[in-house]
């Protein structure tokens, strides 16, 4: 009879598989509905840490770079989304936190999860204090992370005042934009079957 941690259930159909070890480099597919199991990617751990110091970084840049300016009848004004953010007033104060949560500090929260529990284990070293809790924050963070939305909205939004105001998109716009790919990037990357593996071989606590 095996263990639990010696069993895997497709994330897709809900297969239930004997875990075999894999070759670095390979896959293991699902046995009814082919999607991949794990995929044993040795460099995954330092690509994912690289990416999401990345997404760190243009955040920054994304947070308090002038994000559009708008012109409208010789009339011109710039703001960064940190400086919109906190122009809501009265009732609409809840609303500017929630727009920093969403788009700034989850996904900053995030990515320096990843960070956390992935360098050490792409230097080779043990994982640091509290990797497994701080991974699995990262993995319960994932779906609240609207980097894309945001920029998504945005643009929609543009196109419908576009037609009375002139807009320039500013540097922010582009950080934002670029770290929808980086961040995705990283979570095609992730294998959690990998990375769960990894933390309980190397005594993360
Ligand atoms: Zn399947």
């Amino acid at each position: 009879m095996p263990s639990v941690s010696d069993l895997i259930v497709c994330p897709y159909c809900d297969a239930l598989h004997d875990v075999a070890p894999v070759e670095p480099g390979a896959r293991a597919l699902c046995r009814r509905c082919g999607s991949t199991l794990i995929r044993n990617r040795p460099s995954a751990p330092l690509l994912v840490s690289v990416l999401s110091i990345t997404s760190l970084i243009l955040m920054t840049g994304g947070v308090f770079f002038p994000f559009l300016s708008v012109s409208s009848y010789g009339m011109s004004n710039e703001s960064s989304v940190f400086g919109a953010a906190l122009a809501f007033q009265g009732d609409l104060r809840p609303l500017s936190f929630a727009v920093l949560l969403m788009i700034v500090l989850l996904p900053v929260t995030r990515c320096i999860a990843l960070v956390y529990t992935l360098l050490p284990l792409a230097l080779g070293r043990p994982p640091l204090r509290h990797a497994v809790r701080v991974f699995r924050v990262a993995e319960r963070l994932r779906p609240w992370s609207m980097v894309e939305v945001f920029v998504i909205g945005t643009a929609v939004a543009l196109v419908k005042v576009g037609g009375i105001a002139s807009i320039t998109l500013g540097p922010a716009f582009w950080a934002f934009a670029v770290m929808i790919f980086t961040v995705a990037l990283a979570d095609g990357y992730i294998n959690r079957w990998s990375i769960w593996s990894a933390l309980a071989t190397r005594n993360g606590s």
